[in-house]
């Protein structure tokens, strides 16, 4: 947040508002500059939801006040058709979490999150013996009599990178590496948690089993807990000295305790700038509402909401745009993508013009990406150019678009993606962590102003740009 103070700001944003009243589209700097002079409502909308809601796990409660939250909120800021699409999904819950290496060192205790989707130990714990794997690769290549019956350990740190492009390789042993430990026989997993710190706080996330594999219990440690763990499993495989004895095999004991619900309601809340051609298809813009419930989800993804958010109300008020803009504030993100399958199910015969999300943390854009059809040349052009003075380069890759808009786009809906630097993303992401403190007020203001661009500019684009 800037020190200009709020009364000064607030005439700011109405004398600009007010100069492009009565034109029938306003041009898209006109709404820039209303991002970069105005209130910020990406940040009030963050601080707002992490403040007043906290940690927000889909189909819970806390899921629930915040749809209540995101109602209220966008009809307040001058949104139209704001409504909540409910939905069933199955619910998965945290319990007690405890670990401890108990041998054949003198016994320690390990900072553990379960995965979601982790099947319990019961109230009593298990123990047992520890199979350590440098890899999702080296786990699948073991033969199962290596694995069975003991508690499988998946090894590796994901590096931090500005396009989170660790994420997808290290992720599978979360992903998957518990479903495959579990197909060869193993009593538990814990894996390295995927992250990028050296902090004393694990990263949960969801893993999946397939059909007819029985969950196993699985959990995340902490990176310096993973380190420990491997410097003892390093001495107990060691070749012993001459003359000396191994010291015996490395234990752990596990103690996780979450619960399945079974089906719960979750929702998506949609809002919408009514576009001024009502005959053109509209403009989709996507964040996530829901959290893990280890933190107050500022980076994931209440910032993100904040941007979207910001950014279509900068272009309503800068005039009306020709397009609709739909927001997507979707539900149940983390746990399984299932506000946005159900938006594709109730949304995805609609045509969509163009599909954005934001929903990698709040530091700055630096990188824009298209997937635009042929007659859309031109218009990626404008668009590069627009964002070219906040620091914001052209990519060479397709736009992949994310999670909550990933069915859109896999059923050919083009796609612009505002890529934001993920250095420090994931020393954060999915962790007790991940609160407003991260929040860097002038990246998420950078963020909005990039947003705000290019929203303008699709939003006023013709039918032969974007058919
Ligand atoms: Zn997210």
């Amino acid at each position: 947040m800037t020190n200009t103070p709020r009364a000064a700001r607030f005439l700011a944003l109405a004398s600009s508002a007010l100069a492009f009243c009565g034109a029938a589209t306003a041009s898209p700097q006109s709404a820039v500059e209303l991002a970069q002079q105005g209130d910020d409502p990406a940040w009030a909308i963050t601080e707002g939801l992490t403040t007043e809601i906290g940690p927000r796990q889909a189909a819970t409660e806390a899921e629930a006040a915040a749809r209540r939250w995101a109602l209220a909120r966008l009809a307040a800021m001058g949104f139209a058709n704001v409504r909540e699409e409910q939905f069933m999904m199955p619910t998965w819950v945290r319990g007690d979490e405890e670990a401890s290496l108990t041998g054949p060192f003198q016994p320690q205790k390990l900072h553990i999150a379960a995965l979601g989707n982790s099947a319990s130990t019961g109230p009593k714990g298990i123990e047992g013996e520890i199979v350590y794997f440098a890899s999702y690769d080296a786990l699948l290549a073991a033969p199962d009599a290596m694995v069975k019956g003991k508690i499988v350990f998946i090894d590796h740190q994901m590096k931090a990178a500005q396009d989170g492009s660790g994420y997808g390789q290290y992720g599978r042993a979360r992903f998957t590496g518990p479903n495959a430990a579990a197909k060869k026989g193993a009593i538990a997993t814990v894996i390295r948690s995927i992250g990028t710190d050296n902090h004393r706080v694990p990263h949960t996330g969801g893993t999946n089993f397939e059909k007819g594999v029985k969950p196993i219990p699985a959990g995340a440690l902490s990176n310096p807990d993973a380190d420990q763990l491997v410097r003892q499993w390093r001495r107990v495989t060691a070749t012993p000295v001459a003359g000396g004895a191994s010291p015996g095999a490395l234990r752990l004991k596990l103690l996780l305790t979450p619960q399945n619900l079974g089906q719960q309601h979750s929702g998506n809340i949609i809002a919408e700038v009514p576009g001024s051609d009502p005959a053109a298809s509209p403009v989709i813009i996507a964040c996530h509402l829901d959290s893990w419930d280890l933190a107050t989800g500022a980076i994931d993804d209440a910032a993100g909401c904040g941007i979207i958010t910001a950014a279509a109300k900068h272009v309503m008020t800068a005039g009306q745009p020709r397009r609709t803009i739909r927001l997507l504030w979707a539900g149940a993100e983390e746990v399984g993508v299932f506000g946005g399958k159900a938006y594709f199910e109730a949304h995805g015969k609609e045509k969509h013009a163009v599909a954005m999300e934001s929903d990698f943390g709040a530091d700055r854009v630096w990188r824009v990406d298209f997937k635009l059809p042929d007659s859309a040349k031109s218009l990626a052009d404008r668009i590069s150019a627009a964002v070219a003075p906040f620091g914001v380069t052209r990519g060479k890759y397709p736009a992949s678009g994310g999670a909550d808009v990933g069915a859109l786009i896999e059923a050919g809906v083009p796609a612009v993606d505002l890529q934001q630097d993920g250095t420090r993303y994931f020393d954060l992401h999915h962790t007790a962590d991940d609160t407003l403190d991260k929040v860097d007020p002038a990246q998420l203001r950078q963020n909005v102003v990039a947003w705000t661009a290019v929203l303008a500019i699709l939003a006023n684009s013709s039918d032969a740009e974007l058919p």
